[in-house]
């Protein structure tokens, strides 16, 4: 018999971007990061959460929830341009880009509040208070850029945030920063669904490696945050709190440049100074793999191009496989694809023009993008809350599977969301 609640349960959502469960286990890990092993202990895990296809940010964060996958929730990847020549690229920042109800418009029609910091693709969503992750890609340190998520806000929010956040402006890092902000939403608003994304773990992991010093210091400080969190809602025993992740990592040593190899069979054009310019294929980058598009419908010549570029690429070492159009259906990817690379252990794809196809990394030391059965790409899940088995470990599951056990959390009615999957069973 489960407990009514008299008034409905509240959820607390906390992203570590990149977080992979074998990161924060074993002896010494738990030393290092008691927040997350003290919520492990606390409620019901995963051992790992199978992600989607690329396993990156945007995509992932829209089946969290949604309870679908990229090719029913409409985010097929990070960027919204599939021009590789434009200088600043888009990413799918606002919510219009959904094609299913979320966790927040159930909520919304319930009559419920909903909170959200730096969540992705949540820009101009129906959410009471929000401050979105979106930034200006023309600028050189978009990480710093607070300006464009300000008027993306929830009218008058961004300034009683910012009272909060100047005076930590140069000494905190990113999450220091959003855990700030989630704290006082929830301590003004108590939203019933709070969504928050920590990014420090990934923007380190990308820089220096997943298991570098700088990574793990980041994911301290990560697991630091999540604990005042907890403590900040521990009086209210009607909140669910639940820490997840959207994807893992793995390290690399190699860049891959795929446009060069196009390029050089004629799919862009070059301009005078060496510039690529648009011609027929279209092109997203996502690390771990990396998208092609026809962008009109192509001849037999064209086609053959294309596998001499790929044939090159692979003769590389670069690529592990070729991800069809058959295979993307099956996973339920990108349809507007043409093929999707999959990177070779070590290696990650860029957006670089010139120089040689395949050269050692001089920027990034950590990846994700690739298939969500690679090893190192499953990302994690925890749930602790009053219905919930303390200890209770429920294996491997799908990313598919936690909006719809979300929904159960709150209370909220199943047949608003139309997710794929059913609720897990948390106790
Ligand atoms: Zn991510």
């Amino acid at each position: 018999m489960t407990h009514k609640t008299s008034r409905p349960a509240r959820l607390v959502l906390l992203s570590v971007d990149g977080l992979r469960p074998g990161l924060y286990r074993g002896p010494e890990s738990r030393r290092r990061f008691p927040n997350l092993n003290a919520l492990e202990k606390a409620g019901a895990s995963a051992e790992a959460v199978e992600s989607i296809y690329p396993t990156t940010t945007y995509p992932a964060h829209a089946t969290m929830v949604t309870g679908l996958p990229p090719r029913a929730h409409g985010i097929y990847g990070h960027l919204a341009s599939l021009d590789p020549t434009e200088k600043a690229r888009p990413w799918c920042w606002f919510a219009r880009a959904l094609r299913a109800p979320t966790l927040w418009d159930v909520a919304r029609v319930c009559g419920r509040r909903s909170a959200a910091v730096s969540w992705p693709v949540s820009a101009g969503a129906a959410i009471d208070h929000n401050i979105p992750e979106i930034w200006d890609p023309a600028l050189p340190d978009p990480h710093r850029d607070f300006e464009t998520s300000a008027q993306q806000a929830t009218p008058g929010l961004f300034p009683e945030v910012a009272k909060i956040l100047m005076p930590m402006l140069g000494k905190a890092d990113p999450d220091q920063m959003r855990g700030e902000a989630a704290l006082y939403l929830w301590k003004r608003y108590r939203p019933d669904l709070l969504l928050v994304h920590f990014v420090y773990y990934d923007q380190q992991a990308h820089a220096f490696g997943p298991v570098s010093a700088q990574a793990l210091a980041a994911l301290e400080s990560a697991d630091r945050e999540i604990g005042r969190i907890r403590d900040a809602m521990s009086n209210d025993q009607a909140t669910t709190l639940v820490v997840l992740s959207d994807h893992g990592f793995v390290p690399v040593e190699k860049e891959a440049a795929p446009l060069t190899a196009f390029a050089d069979q004629g799919l862009f054009a070059r301009g005078a100074d060496g510039s690529l310019a648009l011609r027929r294929l279209g092109a997203v980058h996502a690390g771990g793999s990396f998208a092609l598009y026809w962008l009109e419908e192509p001849s037999g010549d064209d086609r053959r191009r294309l596998e001499k570029a790929v044939e090159r690429l692979c003769a590389t070492g670069a690529v592990l496989e070729v991800v069809d159009r058959q295979k993307l259906a099956a996973l339920q990817a990108d349809p507007d694809a043409e093929l999707m690379l999959e990177a070779a252990p070590g290696f990650y794809f860029s957006d670089r023009t010139d120089g040689p196809p395949v050269r050692d990394s001089v920027k990034d030391r950590g990846t994700h993008g690739h298939l969500p059965t690679r090893a190192g790409l499953e990302a994690m899940f925890i749930a602790v809350g009053r219905e919930i088995a303390a200890g209770k470990n429920l294996g491997r599951i799908s990313l598919k599977q936690i909006c719809p056990t979300l929904a159960r959390l709150m209370g909220l009615p199943a047949d608003i969301l139309a997710p794929e999957e059913k609720p897990l069973a948390l106790v």
